[in-house]
């Protein structure tokens, strides 16, 4: 199987990055991406290799519905970036980046206002704290925050499973575990403690759309399918997960082509009125030559996935 790598800027940094490098490879069932992050090592990124070659090689599960509803990610920016961003979106449900390094929850608090506004009083808000609140600070953030716009849920405002569920007997909004999930060695952890309400799951990270599903009937709670700011041939496996799960309550977080300045296929995966479609997405040659990686990078990555490779086949 050929893995070609991509390298595509980003126009807003995004967990501290400003390029997305991946591979992208065709199997029997059709496309799938790998693209572990540049800091993961190989062990952390067997289950992405998993996950891909999951794709590639398998059908994806049946579908039971035809298009996926998605929120717009609205970055740690200023106020008037934020309500641009909602407003071009064409999303309902907007998550909203909290507790940033170097920021305030008085930043917090006018970014989560300016999503409000552009959204309306029907559109749904969420927050995402990458779990850099402590639990008294979640509880003051969540409630201030809480105490204006109605919030949807609050996603891992705390690192550890054992904070979430302290928060989650302090506060009356639901907690969604991302973090707490995807890099925990177990995942079912969350619901045992019975530490949050919705789980994220990134098909990637948890070894592949039939993994989550598994993961999905075991934790016994909603489940909100998340990207890792992949390529729209990543994203298409995160939507054949959402479109596998026989509930779907929350919009989900994989509208996140707008965070590339670029992708490997001719229509990429915008949200249109606020859904993206199910299906395999095959790649497009002329779009993959405006994006592919340079001779040097793409040996890097070969070596890096000779040594993931060697990760997953390892006992
Ligand atoms: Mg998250």
């Amino acid at each position: 199987m050929q893995f070609r790598t991509y390298a595509i800027a980003m126009p807003t940094p995004f967990r501290g990055i400003t390029r997305r490098e991946g591979m992208v490879l065709r199997g029997e069932a059709g496309w799938a991406e790998f693209s572990p992050f540049l800091d993961y090592d190989d062990a952390t990124s067997a289950a992405w290799l998993a996950a891909a070659l999951d794709s590639a090689e398998r059908e994806w599960p049946a579908a039971v519905r035809d298009r996926i509803p998605v929120n717009c990610t609205v970055p740690a920016v200023g106020p008037e970036q934020a309500h641009e961003i909602v407003r071009r979106s064409g999303c309902t449900t907007a998550k909203v980046k909290v507790a940033e390094t170097g920021q305030t929850l008085a930043d917090d608090i006018a970014r989560v206002e300016a999503v409000r506004d552009a959204l309306g009083p029907g559109g749904k808000v969420r927050v995402d704290a990458n779990g850099a609140w402590t639990v008294e600070d979640a509880e003051v953030a969540i409630r201030t925050l809480a105490a204006e716009h109605d919030l949807e849920y609050v996603e891992q405002p705390c690192e550890t499973v054992e904070e979430l569920a302290e928060l989650r007997r302090l506060v009356d909004v639901p907690i969604a575990a991302d973090e707490s999930i995807r890099r925990a060695e177990d995942p079912l952890r969350v619901a045992r403690l019975d530490a949050a309400d919705v789980a994220v799951l990134k098909v990637q990270p948890l070894g592949g759309v039939h993994a989550c599903l598994r993961i999905a009937e075991e934790i016994g709670l909603p489940v909100v399918v998340s990207s890792a700011v992949e390529t729209s041939i990543g994203l298409a496996a995160g939507v054949a997960l959402a479109a596998a799960l026989p509930e779907l309550p929350y919009a989900c977080g994989l509208g996140t082509t707008s965070l590339l300045d670029g992708d490997v296929v001719a229509d990429p995966l915008v949200p249109v009125d606020g859904h993206l479609p199910v299906g395999r997405l095959e790649l497009d040659e002329s779009a993959f030559a405006a994006v592919a990686a340079d001779p040097e990078t793409d040996e890097r990555w070969q070596q890096r996935l000779a040594g993931v490779v060697r990760a997953l086949e390892a006992p």
